[in-house]
């Protein structure tokens, strides 16, 4: 068969039809994305509402560096994934309150877990799933039954059958995750488990031995019976879509969080009430100020608390380097944006342009008319909004190293006022 040059770039009709139903995915794809990082501004908003007190948080994607030249807010276009960002913002790097810094956050986590995941399949490494959990009652409060988990979690990995267990499927380690929903029986804080273990036959069936060992360090922290949704392990399948939908969100998205801990059917109907803390707050927006509360009880009960923990040595033994504070990852996916050779400053919002931009709580949408039209597109949405009735304050900081500067209204004690 004689090969023309030239002749792969010309399309036949079926192979351009599907190119362009392609580019019609990748464009339906994109805009998805849009809406859920839109999303996840708007949430924010409602979590600084709800949470004043915590200045990061108040902070996080409003307050602008303060510099002379050409102060603002820029936005850059990474022209590889055709994906726009903010620089010159402050970030509040709170993986539980902040929507907005948690998804930056859990992204790195997850692309790093499933790393992990991979280094351990090339070795010959079986992956198991455990999820623990123990009684808890409508009235409830979160802070006391953290404590609870956290003793239960102790007495637990105290055992020596319970360590004996695991070494006998050839363990060498594990990732421990704290997650929490609210459903008609109040909170219920959980744990997953993923377990790196060795290339056992049998190992879900030795491994569900623990099942006892857990009852016991539930009722022996004073936490009561366990039944039968206290206690759950299962193999590498699940451990692996757990690493693939890890900290992936549900707003706008059509995953439900709530989903993971147990996939039986039986207990569909009580998944749907059933709700993650970023659910809590989605609803506080629209008006559910139970959820508002509860949503503030959460962050108060896990601030400083860990999202991931890895059992000691396990990094090593995978040929991990060492674990990222939540502060780490964001500074370096921070510098590594600002680095990409791909990456082209757009434009500078002023102070003006940004105040406009927060009084609608346009974050997203500016982000979004980006992407698809360019700083034209920005222009325009910006004049858009200037005929629109704000919904929101416009409010936001200047901040240099040494001297804050406030824009608009109220006085804050010891700030100087913006420069023009
Ligand atoms: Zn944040």
């Amino acid at each position: 068969m004689v090969r023309t040059k030239g002749k792969s770039a010309v399309s036949s009709p079926a192979s351009f039809e599907k190119s362009a139903a392609k580019a019609g995915a990748d464009e339906a794809s994109k805009e998805r994305a849009r809406l859920a990082k839109s999303g996840r501004y708007t949430l924010q908003r409602q979590a600084q509402k709800l949470l004043p007190e915590y200045r990061g948080l108040a902070s996080c994607g409003r307050t602008v560096g303060y510099r002379e030249t050409a102060p603002g807010v820029d936005i850059y276009l990474d022209k590889a994934t055709g994906k726009a960002h903010f620089a010159n913002l402050a970030t509040c790097k709170s993986v539980w309150a902040c929507p907005v810094c948690a998804h930056r956050v859990t992204e790195e986590r997850r692309a790093e877990l499933q790393t992990a995941v991979a280094l351990h399949a090339m070795k010959g490494g079986k992956m198991l799933l455990m999820s623990l959990t123990f009684p808890h009652e409508r009235n409830d409060d979160l802070k006391g039954l953290l404590k609870g988990l956290a003793k239960a979690l102790n007495k637990v990995t105290a055992m020596r059958r319970f360590r004996r267990l695991l070494e006998s499927v050839g363990w060498i380690g594990s990732v421990r995750a704290l997650e929490v929903t609210h459903g008609e029986n109040g909170w219920h804080p959980h744990v997953h488990l993923l377990l790196f273990v060795g290339p056992h036959e049998d190992a879900v069936d030795v491994v569900a031995q623990a099942h006892d060992l857990w009852a016991k360090a539930v009722h022996d922290a004073g936490l009561g019976q366990i039944n039968e949704h206290g206690f759950d392990v299962r193999g590498g399948d699940y451990a692996a879509e757990y690493v693939a939908k890890f900290g992936k969100e549900p707003i706008q998205a059509g995953w439900t969080a709530a989903h993971e801990l147990t996939k039986s059917p039986v207990k569909k109907g009580r998944q749907k009430a059933s709700r993650t803390p970023f659910q809590l707050l989605e609803d506080s927006m629209n008006g559910d100020d139970q959820a508002g509360a509860l949503f503030v009880e959460y962050v108060n009960a896990f601030k400083g608390k860990r999202q991931l923990y890895w059992s000691p040595g396990l990094r090593k033994k995978l040929g991990l380097g060492a674990e990222k504070s939540d502060e780490e990852i964001l500074a370096e996916a921070e510098a590594q944006e600002a680095r990409k050779a791909e990456t082209e400053l757009m434009g500078t919002l002023n102070g003006d342009d940004w105040g406009l931009v927060l009084s609608h709580n346009a974050r997203g949408q500016v982000l979004a008319a980006a992407e698809r039209g360019g700083w034209p597109g920005v222009r325009q949405l910006l004049e858009e909004l200037k005929g629109r009735r704000p919904t929101d304050s416009g409010a936001f900081w200047w901040e240099a190293p040494l001297v804050k500067y406030y824009q608009d209204g109220m006085k804050p004690i010891g700030m100087m006022r913006t420069p023009g």
